[in-house]
């Protein structure tokens, strides 16, 4: 079944064409690697496909409704109980430990402390470091950090979750745990996974590899049915 949706999506930054038509379906539980070298717009087709970014023209259907133009309270709700995101460093607030950060998307969605607390405990366990739970970002590892992170991404238990280069800032070997950690949970979860790379190695992960190049999906891996007229190209 499909989950995500995108027909013909173009982005450009400026002069800059950074998508350039792009259609693909996303299916409910896969994991999904876009891989491609640096620049061939990856990180903007994720952007478009979580709502974090509007694309210039195309469509975007999350479970059969349109995305790329809903309203802002629209996509940020959507951000917020359907999406996660995971980023190359896992942007986590320095000054708060390990279960604090993991906490805050359940305690800005109005948890209460305690249910919040013990839901970062539990996923910080389900992601092997509950060891660090009361450690600042500064007396973690990247590996250690990039779990946290994880944590964070999937402690609302989204639907999909979105990883770029999720470990494009680790060592091999902790780069390999943390994505085979990343694959068995959110199996485990039955999550959607959407991960860009531009490593291979990565894309060895997934389910399902497509590659990107120059803002184009390769469509004879894309497997989509294009429908004839608009959507098509
Ligand atoms: P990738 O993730 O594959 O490296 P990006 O989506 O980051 O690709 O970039 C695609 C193209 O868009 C590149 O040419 C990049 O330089 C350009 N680009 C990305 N972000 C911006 C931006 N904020 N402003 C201008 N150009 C951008
Ligand atoms: P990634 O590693 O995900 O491909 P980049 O390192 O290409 O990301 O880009 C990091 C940030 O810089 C992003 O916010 C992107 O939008 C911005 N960016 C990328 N290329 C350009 C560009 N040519 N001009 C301005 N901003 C850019």
């Amino acid at each position: 079944m499909t989950i995500l949706q995108a027909r013909g999506v173009v982005r450009s930054y400026g002069q800059t064409p950074a998508l350039r038509g792009v259609s693909l379906d996303v299916h409910e539980g896969e994991i999904l690697a876009v891989t491609g070298p640096s620049g061939c717009g990856k990180s903007t087709l994720l952007h478009c496909l979580a709502g974090i970014m509007r694309p210039q023209e195309g469509e975007i259907h999350y479970r059969g409704q349109r995305i790329d133009t809903g309203s802002e309270s629209v996509r940020s709700k959507l951000r917020r109980t359907e999406f996660g995101v995971l980023f190359q460093f896992g942007q986590l607030v320095m000054e708060l430990t390990a279960a604090e950060n993991v906490a805050l998307p359940l305690l800005l969605a109005g948890t209460g402390r305690r249910e919040a607390r013990t839901a970062a405990l539990t996923w910080l366990d389900r992601v092997g470091v509950a060891d660090v739970a009361d450690n600042r970002p500064g007396q973690m590892s990247g590996g250690q950090q990039q779990r946290c992170a994880l944590a964070r991404a999937l402690v609302t238990e989204p639907r999909v979750l979105f990883a770029d280069e999720p470990t494009g800032a680790l060592d091999t070997l902790t780069g390999e745990q943390v994505l085979g950690q990343l694959v068995r949970v959110t199996h485990e979860q039955r999550t959607t996974v959407v991960l860009v790379t531009h490593e291979p190695r990565v894309a060895g992960y997934a389910d399902r590899e497509l590659t990107m190049r120059d803002g184009v999906l390769d469509e004879t891996e894309a497997g989509i049915a294009v429908p004839s007229g608009r959507h098509g190209r």
